[in-house]
């Protein structure tokens, strides 16, 4: 059987996860277990996007809309887009799978930052991409380099904008200049995961790059701050050529029912979230002052993440995991000497800076 797969998937690593809740429990045996793993927003949904849930799951029988109308109008209406312009997946990452699937030959090239996010690795792998991975700055990326390493065959540009793990933004000046100098071909795939959580003015606002270039295509999700990761509905936004293209090469049922109710609802709440990103980012903020004490290095981050820099990044997460605490190994990204630590409520964030103390 082996031998008749095909080449390209025989290389490609499995992308591997934080640990689930329960399966911690069980294996270390522990009753007290906290997720500091995903990014996941630790507060949830808000009570009325779970009551719209509730209210949807009586028509399960039913087939989903496969085109989002009630969520595509909604969203087109407050990012001021055709709703033409939209496309929706089973979380952000389908769109980036889609995107590969619909541009990039065996052979071709992909170019992002090393470390990111590594869906777009797994997925280029799997497509037989080479992919052309340039190494942050001190933590930013090198537009510069990512530019000397375009060439004619060179489809795709991923920007994590913050990117994971980095958690560092590309303020919108230096993006914009960026995109101005590549060859119009080259599509640009603006990942923005994380946009809810990004404060800094020079950030900007990337949907006023859709205007300017039509080889831009930017994508959000439902599952960072309005906390529904495990419902997966993600969005995309681009030109209607682009979107065409993409919504042609999709499943028709991609994004369930109940993840279609649940985002409208997120964003019929907006009150609830502002309040989840302010605390996330108060807490983000405890996060810091505590590994100062500690007098543990860490990197500023602009998402629901932090980069935290102890001396073996194996060895403390497997202690912190001993104890009840998931964090993110950081060793398969390169990064041996971190952790990463999803911020989560305060009494989530007290234990882990306590367990911390301990290990070090
Ligand atoms: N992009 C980045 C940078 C991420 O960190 C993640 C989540 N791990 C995603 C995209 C995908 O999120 P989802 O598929 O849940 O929308």
């Amino acid at each position: 059987m082996r031998k008749r797969i095909k080449k390209t998937i025989l290389k490609v690593k499995p992308y591997v996860g934080g640990k689930p809740i329960e399966e911690v429990k069980r294996e270390m045996g522990l009753k007290d277990v906290i997720k500091l793993a995903s990014n996941e927003n630790p507060y949830g949904p808000s009570p009325k996007v779970l009551q719209a849930i509730r209210a949807a799951a009586k028509d399960l029988n039913r087939y989903p809309d496969g085109g989002c109308f009630y969520l595509r109008q909604a969203l087109a209406k407050k990012l001021r887009v055709k709703p033409a312009q939209l496309i929706f997946g089973n979380g952000s990452d389908e769109l980036i799978i889609l995107a590969i699937r619909a541009f990039v030959e065996e052979g071709e090239e992909v170019v992002m930052a090393k470390p990111s996010f590594l869906v777009y690795s797994i997925a280029s792998r799997i497509a037989g991409a080479k992919i052309r991975a340039v190494p942050l700055k001190d933590f930013r990326y090198d537009l510069a380099g990512m530019r000397r390493v375009i060439t004619k065959k060179t489809k795709i540009v991923f920007l994590g904008n913050p990117d994971n793990p980095s958690g560092y933004y590309i303020p919108q000046k230096e993006l914009k200049q960026f995109i101005r100098s590549l060859p119009k071909e080259v599509l640009v795939f603006i990942d923005e995961a994380y946009f809810e959580y990004v404060r800094p003015k020079d950030y900007g606002n990337s949907l006023d790059l859709l205007k300017t270039f039509k080889n831009v295509f930017l994508t959000r999700t439902f599952s960072k701050m309005y906390g529904l990761a495990g419902l997966r509905v993600g969005y995309g936004v681009g030109s209607l050529d682009l979107v065409d293209i993409l919504n042609r090469i999709r499943e028709p049922f991609n994004v369930n029912s109940l993840a279609q109710v649940g985002a409208l609802a997120c964003l019929k709440d907006q009150g609830y979230y502002r309040k989840v990103a302010q605390t996330i980012e108060k807490e983000r903020r405890y996060v810091y002052r505590s590994l100062e004490r500690l007098g543990v290095p860490y990197r500023e981050s602009y998402t629901n993440f932090i980069l935290v820099q102890v001396n073996n990044g194996t060895k403390v997460a497997r202690a912190l995991l001993k104890k009840g605490v998931i964090v993110r190994d950081m060793a398969f990204w390169g990064l041996k000497k971190y952790i990463r630590v999803s911020i989560g409520k305060h009494l989530e964030n007290r234990k882990f800076i306590q367990e911390l103390e301990k290990i070090l």
